[in-house]
């Protein structure tokens, strides 16, 4: 029953059932071909790294590629096109071309953006938050080792008496550098990375907004305050007459209606909407 739930509700299975040769799009002369840590993924995170380790599959003979074998492995871009577009917005990263990003990193770049939050000190933050990660993950290892270093002199010296108590505890094995490629391979994610990223995760929002739009077949309203224009118009003691416009256009832009407000509330205009 638990394991039922897993495969189809969890893991959406159910929804790819079957993973073709992404040279030739066939299913013939394909196997598994084990796991494989070469090329593995990386994931641009919120607060770290993280790697996306993923199944080797190969074509015999594949007609897509010269009749060689071809292998591929289930993280590659031909596989990840294969997925219905339901399973990949589920996900909570976002495939880039050779990688991966976290969706609440951009989130947490887009509520910055529109808050005001320099781009500048977000990116610095994620910077930060990377490094953070690394120094707390080294710092458990020491922890760690170091535990497990006592308690293998706590058992020796159950064993052997006073003989195993004297026994010194092992040095713990070096955590490595942030940067080290057979470690921890931290890498810092760039100011122009994280832009370029930020802009095609806005853009794929955008494409999925123009979408929900176009199946309304009735009239849609937006509305939104301005500042700018009401904080030019004075009272006669030189204060503010009004906080804010709140104008609403219908969907061919044309102004549908306008309220000078003295506040964002939307109390003054409640009638009117
Ligand atoms: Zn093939």
């Amino acid at each position: 029953m638990a394991d039922d739930l897993a495969e189809d509700e969890v893991l959406y299975n159910d929804l790819v059932p079957i993973i073709y040769c992404s040279k030739c799009q066939q299913l013939n002369g394909l196997e598994g071909d084990g796991w494989t840590l070469a090329k593995v993924r990386r994931v641009c995170m919120l607060a770290g790294p993280a790697f996306l380790v993923s199944k080797c599959y190969r074509c015999n003979k594949c007609p897509g590629n010269n009749c060689k074998d071809y292998q591929f492995r289930a993280h590659d871009e031909g596989v990840i096109k294969q997925l219905p577009a339901a399973l990949e917005s589920s996900l909570n990263i976002r495939f880039t071309q050779h990688g991966a990003v976290e969706v609440s990193l951009m989130d947490f770049l887009l509520r910055n953006v529109s808050s005001g939050v320099s781009f500048a000190d977000s990116t610095d933050a994620v910077q930060e938050l990377h490094y953070i990660t690394y120094n707390r993950s080294k710092l458990g290892h020491l922890q760690y080792t170091a535990e497990r270093g006592r308690l293998a002199q706590k058992r020796s010296s159950f064993f052997m008496g006073s003989a195993g108590a004297s026994a010194q505890v092992p040095q713990p094995p070096d955590f490595g550098a942030y940067k080290d490629r057979q470690g921890y391979r931290g890498w810092v994610p760039s100011r122009s990375y994280l832009t370029r990223m930020l802009l095609a995760y806005l853009t794929e929002r955008l494409a999925w907004t123009k979408e929900r739009l176009a199946m309304v077949d009735e009239v849609y309203l937006r509305g939104d305050h301005t500042f700018r224009s009401a904080s030019k118009v004075k009272t006669a003691e030189g204060g503010k007459a009004y906080e804010a416009v709140y104008t609403v256009m219908n969907e061919f832009s044309q102004v549908a209606a306008q309220w000078m407000v003295g506040d964002t509330s939307f109390r003054e205009i409640e009638g009117g909407l």
